[in-house]
């Protein structure tokens, strides 16, 4: 696709108020593909006023009617999927069919999920002697990243724009050609001017000249614990309500009981897919000392059969970032089973899938989300060393568990103190909430949690 060089506020690609530019770079060749304007914080309050001029209509409108715009946004993403699907494999890197059934395919799901609990979702209820209804929030700030470009857009403005809020949305500014293809499917759809608005632009500049923005009534964030943790905390200083999606170091309890070769390489898969780059992968691997080595045996051939068919990181600050986790868990000790530190092809943010045996708990690769192909295998002794174990990081987002009986696998399960769990390598559910325990964040996406977070709740007594 053709960059846009100017900013959808109100309904229209107007020019951004200053003259910077950020260049779009193809990390499989390193060569720049588009460059996006560089917003400034008065685009960012262009954008906000255009969306609170248009919340009190979008707030009024029948909610059977705003679910038809989204039903119309989900088909118009479904027309234009292969160009979504290769956008996202130019400025992410991503190999193109997983590009298209994740990056592509993904968010059509959650936009159609959204459109049908626009349409059934209880807006209003009888508790007793009142009436409860339940109102948009308002005027919502999204921040995504660039690790699932367009689903992390979608999980926030699909629910959002059903509650009846509107939005700003500031991508990650290593993918904005798929957010500015995003908001061409908006305009496309048809939904009103003003509802959505993109600011493109820097962090620390229009990132976070939204976040502060008193005309902001939500601000929704996911990227990094650093930043989500300054955000919470300009949010609370206001008093205004945050969501925050943050970062993960999951764990891949294999109980002695499980299916050790599937277990292995179903997580092995997990960690590679996407090149590592996902906040929900189970990067910790926690397998009983009696089985310990076959597992790691498994998993080093499962990994160096990719090769540098996962594709590259997304950029060459990530690539570096990397590295140094992979040289880290080298000098900490661990021990190097598969890939390294060096990249496979001398072009491109490449990085070998790399697996580490002999994993302490404690260790910076075992505590720290890497953020690229790295998987660590860590050993327990029995079910209270591997609950102890995969409870002992500052996250809590996701987890899997491998269990012969289902029924130990589920009670397993109930102790870990995260958000999302796979039994068995249990399918993605797009109305399942998802969201993290302790720093993995604050609130849930998808589903009818994830339209809950763009709701206020009003009670009239009679
Ligand atoms: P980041 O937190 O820096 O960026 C995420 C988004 O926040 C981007 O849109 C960015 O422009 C914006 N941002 C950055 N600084 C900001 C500020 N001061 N105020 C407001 N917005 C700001 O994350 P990153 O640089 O894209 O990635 C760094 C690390 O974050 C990764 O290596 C990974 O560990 C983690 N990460 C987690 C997720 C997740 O889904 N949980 C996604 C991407 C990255």
């Amino acid at each position: 696709m053709k960059a846009q060089d100017g900013m959808y506020i109100d309904g229209a690609w107007r020019p951004a108020a200053g003259a910077d530019t950020i260049e779009v770079v193809n990390p499989v060749d390193e060569q720049v593909i588009g460059r996006v304007p560089a917003g400034t914080p008065e685009d960012v309050d262009t954008a906000v006023r255009a969306a609170r001029a248009a919340f009190p209509g979008w707030a009024a409108t029948p909610p059977a009617e705003r679910a038809a715009k989204l039903t119309a946004l989900r088909d118009v993403l479904v027309a234009r999927k292969d160009e979504i699907a290769e956008t996202v494999t130019a400025e992410l890197g991503s190999p193109l069919p997983f590009s298209q059934t994740v990056h592509a395919g993904v968010p059509i799901a959650v936009a159609g999920s959204y459109a049908e609990l626009a349409a059934t979702y209880p807006f209003e209820e009888k508790v007793g002697n009142s009436t409860v209804y339940q109102e948009p929030v308002g005027v919502v700030g999204a921040i995504t990243p660039w690790n699932y470009p367009l689903h992390q857009i979608v999980a926030k403005v699909a629910p959002a724009l059903a509650a009846g809020c509107t939005v700003v949305l500031k991508p990650a500014e290593d993918t904005p050609l798929t957010a500015q293809l995003f908001a061409e499917a908006v305009a496309e759809a048809g939904v009103p001017a003003g509802v959505f608005n993109l600011v493109t632009g820097l962090g620390p500049v229009a990132g976070q000249a939204l976040a502060e923005h008193p005309d902001v009534d939500l601000v929704s964030f996911t990227g990094s614990t650093a930043v989500g943790k300054r955000i919470g905390a300009t949010a609370g200083a206001a008093v205004k309500r945050v969501a925050l999606e943050l970062g993960g170091k999951s764990a891949n309890v294999i109980l002695p009981s499980a299916d050790l070769a599937k277990a292995v390489n179903v997580g092995v898969a997990n960690v590679m897919s996407n090149s590592g780059q996902t906040c929900s992968a189970w990067t910790r691997m926690l397998v009983h000392t009696a089985r310990y080595d076959e597992a790691v045996e498994l998993a080093a051939a499962a990994a160096a059969k990719y090769g540098d068919r996962i594709g590259p990181v997304v950029s060459a600050k990530q690539q570096a970032r990397v590295r140094s986790y992979i040289e880290k868990g080298v000098a900490e000790g661990a021990r190097l089973v598969a890939g390294g530190p060096e990249s496979p092809r001398d072009q491109g943010y490449f990085v070998s899938p790399t697996v580490f045996a002999d994993v302490t708990p404690d260790v910076t690769i075992a505590q720290e989300e890497i953020f690229g192909p790295v998987l660590s295998i860590i050993r327990y002794e029995d079910e209270e060393d591997a609950v102890r174990i995969a409870n002992g990081t500052v996250y809590g987002l996701a987890g899997a568990v491998w269990g012969d009986d289902e029924a130990e696998a589920v009670a397993f399960a109930r102790r870990l103190d995260t958000g999302q769990v796979d039994i068995n390598g249990g399918r993605f559910n797009p109305l399942a909430p998802f969201g993290g325990y302790k720093q993995s964040g604050v609130g849930r996406e998808l589903g009818s949690h994830g339209l809950s977070e763009y709701l206020q709740t009003k009670s009239l007594q009679f």
